[in-house]
């Protein structure tokens, strides 16, 4: 029967390389290339880059 669980989960994130205050988070812009790379702002100091995952994402 169903019932409510609580359930541990952890996330991996990424934190600024910059600022070392925000996280970084998914613009939406994918990059098309081999593999795909995925374009991400800094919550903070609006700093770009690009990573080959989307962050945060669930380990
Ligand atoms: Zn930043």
């Amino acid at each position: 029967m169903p019932e409510i669980r609580n359930i541990e989960k952890q996330a991996m994130d990424e934190k600024c390389p910059v600022c070392q205050k925000g996280w970084m988070r998914p613009t939406g812009i994918v990059i098309t290339a081999e593999p795909p790379q995925f374009e991400h702002k800094c919550t903070s100091c609006s700093y770009k880059q690009n990573y080959y995952v989307q962050y945060p994402y669930v380990v």
